[in-house]
């Protein structure tokens, strides 16, 4: 498998989902060198081709940026990489519905089988724990480190009126991830308007968590939707 033209599918397939808008990213460790990422460039992730693929170690400096611009908060892909050994895949994005839940006391339940890693539990980042007065933005070393120390071993996280980030083992499944805790977020948000205050949402419990979990790779998913955002961009030329 090529993996910058998985990277280059996994952008289009997450702008495709509106996972990710004009801002958001994802990355993959690098199946050479794995103290190493690849990201795109700065640019909108329908517009992503294999040409905006930077290489970056750790720390998050560009490898060999060929005058192409870095994406600001690339220092949460680095940071965690670095802190998590087995996760080969992040993606940050602010799809809508789970904003919601990042600024109230509302915590993501797990609800859905295709979202059951939620029942790992989905920490919020608290960016005003880390520094006060930012513009939100995981822009530095050290806010990707709260970052990465608030998701800790976690599958995914929520950012304060910001948005998300998801991690997995393969790109499939955090690019899988990030669609599916979307639409996990708006399946909650209709249970509670359903079952009103204080009504009774019949929430997936841990050993269905437990049991859902292991097999949740998206891995039938992925190539029909890998095929799909490839076709589109030959289609397009
Ligand atoms: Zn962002």
């Amino acid at each position: 498998m090529n993996q910058v033209e998985d990277l280059v599918a996994a952008y289009r397939i997450l702008a495709e989902h509106g996972v990710i808008d004009a801002y958001g990213h994802v990355s993959v460790r690098s199946a050479s060198d794995p103290k190493r990422y690849l990201l795109a460039r700065s640019i909108a992730p329908e517009l992503v081709t294999q040409a905006d693929i930077i290489e970056y170690d750790l720390d998050s400096n560009p490898i060999d940026p060929r005058g192409m611009e870095s994406v600001r908060e690339r220092f949460i892909h680095g940071e965690i990489f670095k802190a998590r050994p087995e996760v080969n895949a992040v993606v940050h994005n602010h799809s809508p519905s789970v904003v919601p839940f990042s600024v109230t006391e509302t915590p993501m339940r797990p609800l859905f089988h295709m979202a059951a890693f939620v029942g790992l539990g989905v920490p919020n980042f608290e960016i005003r724990d880390a520094a006060k007065g930012t513009d939100l933005l995981v822009k530095t070393p050290y806010l990707g480190q709260a970052l990465a120390k608030t998701l800790g071993g976690s599958p995914a996280a929520l950012m304060r009126g910001h948005g998300s980030v998801t991690v997995g083992e393969t790109l499939p499944r955090a690019v899988g991830r990030s669609i599916y805790l979307e639409q996990s977020a708006r399946m909650q948000l209709q249970a509670i308007a359903i079952a009103g205050p204080g009504g009774k949402i019949a929430y997936i419990d841990e050993s269905e968590v437990k049991a859902s979990v292991p097999a949740q790779d998206y891995g039938r998913a992925w190539p029909m939707w890998r095929a799909k955002a490839l076709a589109g961009i030959k289609s397009k030329g």
